[in-house]
């Protein structure tokens, strides 16, 4: 009697948590910090003192891994760029691998729950803190895959010196070949059970952007033209525009369900409709940007109109530097916006960011 009692508490137990979680997933094991951050000047990164770990559970075997918070200037909530990692039988495939100084310690946080070989790598874009570890990855065997423009990026970088060699991706595709709409993916993989689509973005975060769909765990890695610490960040130098992510935010839109988890390259987990919000900050910025420079206002003054301040009590990271960029790239794309090239724009230089 006192068994079966057990066995009933257990399966409730059991009952409870499922139903408390729907399918379990996402889990959040280790949030991404909210801030404030404040950095003394002078500032060095301490990678010693980073840690990869296991930051969130998307489904049995895809986990996501991110460095810890408040050591990195850039990404404070999280150092470096968050990595995805699908697992099993069939090996391992990563979306991103990280700053060099962290690939080391990415692999030691992935052999912490499989032994599997590294096998595929897909670079969501350019920027070092997401595709530093390649050259590190390829020498544990993986084949990296991206779109050919950021290849090209990487080859003959606008700024910044040229990486390892090895680390350039070998199997590229494109973003607008004739014929294929938007959103349609380049590449399919079929692993461990799931079915994961690369699918290239037009320009948005960089000229170079792919987000990568697991169809089984309903899950996408929507990389950074979407942030929810700090305020947008168009490359422009690789190509990338804040229209462009008014692009790349409706095409989401379609893309995923109202269940779908988005995984950003930085900030907390999110679903389509939190994304709403950020578009219609976009639009509103741009609608205000264009009408004080078609009032022959100059970045000076635009600048100082300081038209993100509806904005800042619900943007966290809002530092001067990250509001100061944003309206920057947005003044110099309503004058000239150039039109898509091989799925590239030749983008106003001015900007030369980090990260
Ligand atoms: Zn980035």
């Amino acid at each position: 009697m006192k068994r079966g009692i057990l066995l009933l508490w257990a399966v409730a137990v059991v009952a409870a948590s499922a139903w408390a979680q729907g399918t379990g997933y996402p889990i959040t094991l280790v949030p991404p910090g909210k801030g404030p951050y404040e950095f003394p000047q002078g500032y060095q990164i301490p990678w010693d003192k980073i840690d990869m770990v296991v930051t969130e559970k998307l489904a049995a075997n895809l986990y996501s891994l991110h460095g810890s918070v408040g050591l990195d200037p850039a990404h404070p909530d999280g150092a470096g760029g968050r990595v995805a990692v699908l697992f099993g039988p069939d090996g391992v495939l990563m979306v991103d691998t990280e700053d060099p100084q962290l690939a080391a310690k990415t692999l030691d946080a992935i052999r912490t729950f499989t032994n599997g070989p590294i096998k595929i790598v897909v670079n969501s874009h350019i920027h070092s803190d997401h595709t530093g570890g390649n050259a590190f990855f390829a020498k544990q065997g993986a084949v990296i895959y991206s779109q050919e423009n950021l290849r090209e990026e990487m080859v003959n970088p606008p700024y910044g010196s040229k990486p390892d060699a090895a680390g350039v991706p070998v199997s590229t595709y494109r973003y607008g070949s004739a014929g294929v709409a938007p959103g349609t993916p380049a590449v399919t993989i079929h692993m461990n059970g799931e079915t994961v689509d690369f699918i290239p973005m037009m320009p948005s975060h960089t000229a170079g952007d792919t987000i990568v769909r697991f169809n089984k765990a309903n899950v996408i890695y929507i990389e950074d033209f979407y942030r929810n610490f700090g305020y947008p960040f168009a490359d422009h130098a690789n190509g990338g525009s804040i229209k462009g992510m008014i692009e790349a935010v409706d095409l989401i839109q379609k893309l995923a369900g109202p269940d779908t988890t988005l995984i950003p390259g930085h900030g907390t987990l999110v679903t389509k409709k939190d994304l709403l919000g950020y578009r219609t900050m976009l639009v509103d910025i741009l609608g205000k940007v264009q009408k004080l420079r078609d009032g022959g206002k100059s970045l000076n003054e635009v600048l100082a109109a300081n038209l993100t301040a509806p904005y800042d009590a619900t943007t966290l990271g809002d530092t001067q530097q990250s509001k100061d960029r944003f309206i920057t790239e947005v003044y110099d794309e309503v004058k000239d916006f150039p039109p898509v090239v091989d799925g590239k724009r030749t983008m106003p230089r001015r900007v030369v960011p980090a990260r």
